[in-house]
């Protein structure tokens, strides 16, 4: 046998399965290092498309196959089974097969693997194959049953229990459902019990499973699932369908979590929460992401996807819905800020550079390369620009129509935009564009005002991606609201719909001269570039009604503060030092809305701003520009910050949005307060705090100063046994540490005992934060690239899927100097030219070197 040739898969070749399967039966006899897997599965010709019957399989040690219980011709290669359709009956028929496979050897944590003695599975997109053979595609949906023998407490799998003894226990999903999403559980856990009633009177068990030691960390997500299941049937009418709901804590896991029916299953990092331990942030996540995965169950599971290609179509929805949630559950004014920070850092950063693609990609080497933020932030920015375009009633009138007539079924976005089109009668044909044309399209606007009419001149490009030169117009929603000279809103929020290169607006009627609030709640994904003073800003700043436009307002002036202070080595300019200070110290706005605008831009974020402006980014000088800035501003603030820090004390903790809002504002202010009183406030806070948001928030504050190494010490002696608050550990020392300094203390941290490449978490607190300190990682010796060079041709045979997604640290190799840029290329031919490098890596560094 040999290795194929990685394959480029095309949406357009696109051909339905030869088989259908009705019903699978599975039987796991666990054992680390040899799990007996025997597949009955009863398999009908599909008689649109009949041929040879193609099943996957990799990794697996074929024992028997059997048709019809008599023996049967076939053929094996590292990735296929196939048995000539000669050889097969023209019916239904029943396909068995016996395969051995290896958990405990499994590092790649995909298929059945094992992590810290408990087995578990991940199958989406393709892990299933690693188990048994089987046609793992999911518009291959069937009804399985499942029964786990071993000699463990518990034994989970999907749907609900339908009989157990000692040592086995039986399972049975009446509901049709892709091999991806597929779930098996066995280890010595514990369970935190819930329970819901459904809005038809029907009674659901819940349970997340965790490891001893881990029970009393389960509360907050108990609550998250059962606000979730209660949101889900208000809002968009949708009732969980079985009788028991499973969460699993597993500690070794690639991505944050997965929503196999009924047996959800998570990184520990991502449903465990208590105060001592876990930050707001925590909090914050692990309710979205509980809510996203369960959300699932209909946006996913019940309705998934015809093929890969229309990944979107389940996540950028599922996207979407979590946060409409996130912004019912806490303020949808902060939720939309933080959503619009990650979309510009994440999906914006991957839009403009090699890895720019569709947000329904139409060629793929590896899926797993495609789990991205266009994917998945992108795709939700579609779904709301739909919404915004269509109106509330027709959203929901089309929404319902979807789950009506695909339940049950495996489609393509094709189907979801037909349904709107019914709802509406409007041709969406346009707007579906955004799902075939990549990149971030650039809108600007100027305004003549002529005798009480205002006049907004649109026009919008967007620059070529690879493989996409010329771009058309998009479909664009864009919110506006005017307001007078005296603060007054004259016209409130309007969308206008821009459909052409170039197109104008008109507003009559008006008194006096108005100022254009744009692109209000960051109404369409694009940059807008729009001269504008720094008056007419601080102006915005103090009168617009939309909150986001209120804080972009703000951002904008730190921008242009920072830039000139980079570019020009000017002083900041009185306007924004003056509209922060009024901001921030306004007692009646939301603390968390103030500590969003007291946080400066990313100096990444800088480094994209000045290379839109057609600047070089110097990283060296955009972290002394922003060092420079901090020290300023804690100076201007001076007299305000004692005041501001005491006044937000949120006294006992709640992970609410009130009690989180003022922390991080006091922790906003705290870290301004160390640079004036060498660190007197945070140490007292470090040694008082009794939660985990103001102890890790303290210490930060102090590396952020360069101090704090005391800190330091303490903190491990304290929590050296958690390994959730170990990751912390790792990662906020590389995320404070000094450019010079960064990649030193990485490499310091990999030889530590605690530390673990198999562990994705433990790897990412290091690299991640390595590869997200700006100046740390692009310090002019190169020593982080080549660190993390080193590293990530080390974990690739251990684990493709982590050490191809940490890769895009390096996307945006072609923003810096000649130096930087030959710096990184030369890292990058030396992990391609990696005896034996896996097709993840390969698909990953070839598309960021470029072709
Ligand atoms: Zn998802």
């Amino acid at each position: 046998m040999t290795a194929l040739a990685p394959q480029t898969i095309f949406l357009k070749d696109y051909a339905e399965p030869h088989h259908w399967v009705e019903t699978v039966h599975l039987t796991f006899a666990l054992a680390p290092r040899a799990t007996r897997v025997t597949s009955k599965i009863v398999f009908t010709p599909n008689t649109n498309n009949l041929g040879d019957l193609i099943l996957n399989g990799e990794q697996l040690s074929l024992k028997s196959v059997t048709v019809n219980g008599a023996p049967v011709s076939y053929e094996v290669t590292d990735t296929h089974l196939t048995v000539k359709q000669a050889d097969l009956p023209c019916e239904p028929f029943t396909f068995e097969a016996e395969v051995e496979i290896s958990p405990e050897t499994n590092t790649a944590l995909e298929g059945l693997y094992m992590s810290s003695g408990m087995y578990c599975t991940q199958c989406e997109a393709e892990g299933f194959r690693k188990i048994t053979y089987y046609p793992d595609r999911p518009d291959v949906m069937a009804v399985f049953t499942v029964r786990v023998e071993s000699d463990l407490p518990v034994m989970l799998s999907n749907g609900n229990p339908q009989a157990a003894g000692a040592g086995w226990a039986e399972w049975h999903d009446p509901w049709p459902k892709p091999a991806y999403l597929f779930a098996l559980v066995a280890g010595d856990l514990l369970a935190h019990s819930g329970s819901f009633t459904t809005m038809s009177g029907k009674d659901v068990d819940l349970n997340i499973y965790v490891r001893k030691g881990d029970e009393d960390k389960c509360a907050f997500g108990m609550q998250a699932l059962i606000d979730s299941m209660r949101w889900d049937e208000r809002v968009y009418g949708r009732e969980y369908d079985l009788d028991i709901f499973n969460i699993v804590a597993v500690d070794d896991f690639n991505m944050g979590a997965m929503e196999n029916k009924g047996l959800n299953i998570f990184n520990s990092s991502c449903v465990l929460a208590s105060p001592e331990t876990s930050t707001d942030a925590t909090f914050e996540r692990v309710e979205g992401i509980i809510a996203h995965e369960y959300f699932h169950n209909w946006t996913g599971n019940r309705i998934t996807c015809r093929d890969w290609f229309q990944l979107c179509l389940k996540e950028g929805l599922t996207v979407y819905r979590d946060q409409m949630f996130s912004g019912d559950m806490r303020s949808h004014a902060v939720k939309r800020i933080e959503e619009v920070l990650q979309l510009r850092a994440r999906q914006f950063r991957e839009d403009n550079g090699p890895l720019a693609h569709n947000v329904r990609p139409e060629s793929f080497v590896e899926i797993n390369n495609f789990y991205t933020a266009t994917v998945y932030e992108k795709g939700a920015e579609v779904i709301g620009m739909l919404r915004r375009l269509i109106g509330d009633e027709a959203y929901y009138k089309g929404c319902t129509l979807y789950f009506d007539r695909h339940d049950g079924q495996a489609v393509t976005i094709e189907d979801w935009i037909k349904v709107f089109e019914e709802v509406t009668g409007r041709d969406l044909a346009h707007f579906a564009q955004w799902y075939s044309q990549a990149g971030t399209p650039r809108l600007t606007v100027n305004e003549t005002w002529d005798n009480g009419t205002l006049t907004l001149n649109f026009t919008q490009s967007t620059p070529a991606t690879p493989g996409q030169e010329v771009k058309k117009p998009q479909v664009l929603p864009i919110m506006v609201g005017l307001i007078a000279p005296d603060g007054t809103e004259v016209v409130p929020s309007t969308v206008l719909e821009m459909t052409e290169s170039a197109q104008s607006f008109t507003f009559d009627g008006l008194s006096e001269r108005p100022v254009a609030s744009i692109l209000r709640d960051f109404s369409a994904p694009v940059i807008l570039q729009r001269e504008m003073d720094a008056k007419t800003r601080a102006f915005l700043l103090a009168h617009d009604t939309d909150p986001f436009n209120t804080w972009e307002m703000g951002r904008m002036l730190a921008k242009d503060t920072l830039v000139a202070m980079i570019v020009d080595g000017v002083e900041p300019a009185r306007d924004y030092l003056d509209a922060l200070k009024t901001m921030v110290t306004d007692a009646t706005k939301d603390p968390a809305f103030r500590a969003l605008c007291l946080a400066l831009p990313s100096q990444d974020d800088m480094a994209q701003t000045l290379f839109d402006a057609g600047v070089t980014p110097d990283p060296m000088a955009i972290y002394e520009a922003r060092e420079n800035l901090r020290h300023i501003l804690a100076a201007e603030l001076k007299d305000d910050l004692p005041a501001l820090y005491a006044a937000n004390d949120a006294g006992a903790f709640k992970p609410d949005a009130d009690g989180s809002g003022k922390r991080s504002l006091r922790m906003a202010v705290l870290s301004l307060l160390t640079l004036n009183d060498q660190g007197t406030a945070a140490q007292n806070l470090f040694e008082t705090a009794d939660n985990m948001t103001e102890q890790a928030g303290a210490l930060t504050a102090l590396l952020s100063a360069g101090i704090g190494q005391e800190e330091l010490a303490s903190f491990y002696a304290q929590w050296f046994h958690d390994r959730l608050v170990m990751d912390k550990w790792f990662m906020m020392q590389v995320a404070a540490a000094a450019p010079l300094d960064a990649a030193r203390i990485a490499q310091t941290l990999t030889e530590h005992a605690d530390f673990s490449m198999k562990n994705p978490n433990r790897f990412r607190a290091v690299f991640g934060a390595l590869a997200g300190n700006h100046g740390g990682f692009h310090a002019p010796d190169g020593a982080a690239y080549k660190l993390l060079a080193d590293w990530l041709i080390q974990l690739d045979p251990l684990n493709p899927q982590t050490t191809a997604r940490m890769c895009g640290a390096f996307e945006t190799w072609k923003r810096y100097d000649a130096d930087r840029g030959d710096m990184i290329t030369t890292q990058l031919k030396r992990i391609l030219a990696t005896k034996g490098l896996s097709g993840d890596t390969t698909e990953m560094v070839t598309r960021i070197l470029g072709a």
